[in-house]
């Protein structure tokens, strides 16, 4: 075949069964490589389109791609989607019967099954396999589960050497979302990889945007943040197991349909949850860290946390869990200093106290950042990040910043003159002169600098304390009740007039309510009546939504509003099977919406008559009944 005419084929193959127009950044390159049966490393982020890599090769080589994948569950959404899409694909695994394994074998053994999904548990199977058929591919994903370096370690996993020993000419493909070298080097080592093509692509996600706000009436503001997000799907992740429960029932009374997951819930009833969520009946979830791993729905909209979490690689993994679909998405994270201080306690009772109290420093480095959050990730994570990303609120609403010399004296001479004795709380009360028992019972109204700062808000005051904190111009003795202590530095600020900055706190922001009537009323919205009847046709056939189409698709068929099979097809997601499946279903919807708007919108110039065919006599899936009686009014 010659170059040219293989990359048609590619790319009719990619528009054919998975519907898309163009291969994303590096996957025509691992796909030409496999194809030519090199071995692959691929780094990619979540929703970076790993998938495609090894299901379009599948596709295009004669026998069996075999599939290593960690989760049950993972599995079955894969072979779901991969099925939706008219390719065959089947797992394996402990949670079906022998029968059913079995029968799945006897497919496999009559060509029927292109891919077939394996956990590394199961590989007593591999045998049987290479028995009845050849294996073209070997994937295996989620492969930093090999590594006892990263998270998720997956003991069955270091078993997988085996494979390119025992089929060194099959091409083999590791893929994985977590980036870091150590990691990488086990991955290729243990697989017997090491000249595998490596292609690591950037770690950023810039699809997702990222925010943070001082956590003062959360509730309140978290039910603003929603108020613009009417129906989509979200998780907010909470400390303690308590809270989700208090924050599921508060955004229930508000009309959300939501849930709380923990560990302590009975697993049927988790797993309950999880399929809730999975397939949108339950769009919003409050849920402890637990929540996620092994998920795949791509529609996520929103994360967020309702509490400073631990550190940089648990945040990142978590808010990684929105936009899979590469579609917007919007983070948002609260912190105060009472988080602070619980998790310091859980660090210090953790077995490896330093190493977490500097991940939780960095974690708060991040959180009262006055450049580009984006930048502090991806160069935590080792990836050089100069340029300002323009999706993140520090980018969009630069703080301003001022000399805050005078405010910071006030502060640190009001921790020497309450003898480095109190806590944060007591304090901001002194210096703003409070009357209450734990001032007045200590007669510290008796001391020099009490009342100083009575002209500056409590909450700006602690917002100016935290910043001095992680400038590290005074020091919190977490052993002794919390209370502030001073430092050198602190001293060269109080004696040496050294300067210090700090940063305006930043009004929280307001949802504009005509934003809010504009996506929630699904008679006016396209997308929102399309939305409505993929839940329908994905609850009859048993399938998230997504499966159905992602949100991607779902928003280029509202945009193009195609009413005939060729314009249906050529939108970016449908491929052959859906138009089969769903285009009557979705063209007739579009029809049904552009009659009501037809109806509904009263012209206010002449109208234009149509001069092209009538487009029902374009399009063969059309249902009569469906049909306006007339021509519908064309609004010029
Ligand atoms: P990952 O496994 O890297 O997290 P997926 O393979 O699940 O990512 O892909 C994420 C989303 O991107 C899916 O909805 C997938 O259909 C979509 N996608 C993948 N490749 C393309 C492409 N070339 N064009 C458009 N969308 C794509
Ligand atoms: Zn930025």
């Amino acid at each position: 075949m010659s170059p040219t005419n293989s990359d048609a084929l590619l790319y009719k193959t990619l528009k054919d069964y998975f519907g898309y127009e163009a291969f994303r950044h590096l996957q025509k390159e691992i796909i030409t490589s496999l194809l030519n049966g090199k071995d692959n490393l691929v780094i990619m982020p979540t929703g970076g389109g790993k998938s495609i890599c090894y299901q379009l090769p599948a596709l295009l080589l004669p026998g069996l791609t075999l599939v290593i994948s960690p989760l049950i569950a993972l599995m079955k959404d894969q072979v779901d989607a991969l099925n939706a899409n008219g390719i065959s694909a089947a797992y394996v695994n402990s949670s079906q019967s022998d029968r059913e394994n079995r029968d799945i074998l006897d497919r496999v053994q009559q060509g029927s099954i292109k891919l077939l999904y394996l956990a590394p548990e199961s590989l007593s199977f591999f045998e049987q396999l290479t028995q009845i058929t050849s294996i073209s591919l070997i994937a295996i994903d989620e492969a930093h589960c090999i590594s006892s370096w990263g998270h998720d370690f997956r003991p069955a996993y270091t078993q997988l050497s085996f494979l390119k020993k025992q089929l060194p000419n099959t091409p083999l493909v590791a893929l994985t979302a977590t980036a870091d070298k150590a990691t990488r080097e086990d991955i290729v080592q243990q697989l017997n990889i090491v000249e595998a093509q490596q292609n690591i692509s950037s770690f950023n996600r810039a699809n997702l945007s990222l925010e943070v706000r001082p956590g003062q009436e959360r509730v309140k503001q978290l039910l603003d943040f929603l108020k613009s997000k009417p129906n989509e799907s979200g998780i907010v992740y909470c400390l303690s197991r308590k809270q989700t429960e208090q924050l599921a029932e508060r955004l229930q009374k508000n009309g959300y349909a939501a849930a709380a997951y923990h560990a302590g819930l009975p697993s049927q009833e988790r797993s309950k949850i999880q399929e809730d969520f999975i397939h949108d009946t339950t769009p919003i979830i409050c849920a402890t860290v637990a929540f996620g791993m092994g998920i795949d729905k791509s529609n996520v909209r929103w994360i967020v946390h309702y509490n400073l979490p631990k550190n940089i690689e648990g945040y990142y993994q978590e808010i990684g869990r929105a936009g899979r679909d590469g579609l917007d998405a919007e983070t948002l994270l609260f912190y105060s200093y009472a988080d602070v201080v619980q998790l310091r306690k859980f660090a210090e009772n953790s077995g490896n106290q330093e190493v977490q109290m500097a991940k939780l420093d960095r974690m708060l480095q991040y959180a009262e950042a006055t450049h580009c959050r984006r930048n502090i990730l991806l160069n935590y994570f080792g990836e050089p990040a100069t340029d300002s990303c323009g999706n993140c609120d520090v980018c969009n609403h630069p703080p301003t910043l001022f000399d805050g010399t005078i405010i910071a004296q006030k502060i640190l001479s009001g921790i020497y003159r309450l003898q480095e004795n109190e806590p944060l709380h007591v304090l901001i009360d002194f210096l703003r002169g409070s009357q209450n028992a734990q001032i007045l019972d200590k007669n510290y109204q008796e001391l020099k600098t009490y009342g100083v700062a009575k002209d500056i808000a409590w909450k700006d005051l602690q917002h100016y304390c935290i910043q001095l904190l992680n400038q590290g111009f005074f020091e919190i003795a977490f052993h002794q009740n919390n209370s502030l202590k001073l430092n050198e530095l602190s001293k060269e600020v109080l004696f040496n007039g050294h300067k210090v900055e700090l940063s305006k706190p930043v009004e929280i922001n307001k949802v504009a309510p005509t934003e809010v009537q504009k996506t929630s009323n699904p008679d006016n919205n396209l997308f929102e009546r399309l939305r409505a009847l993929r839940l329908e046709l994905a609850t009859a056939k048993g399938v998230p939504a997504y499966i159905v189409f992602n949100d991607a698709t779902l928003r280029n068929i509202a945009n193009e509003r195609p009413i005939t099979d060729e314009d249906f097809l050529a939108i970016n997601g449908v491929g052959k099977q859906k138009l089969e499946d769903y285009g009557y279903d979705f063209i007739s919807e579009i029809i049904r919406f552009n009659k009501d708007k037809a109806v509904r919108i009263k012209p206010t110039k002449p109208i234009k008559k149509i001069k092209k065919t009538p487009y029902w006599l374009l399009t063969k899936h059309i249902n009569k009944a469906c049909l306006p009686k007339k021509l519908p009014k064309i609004v010029a």
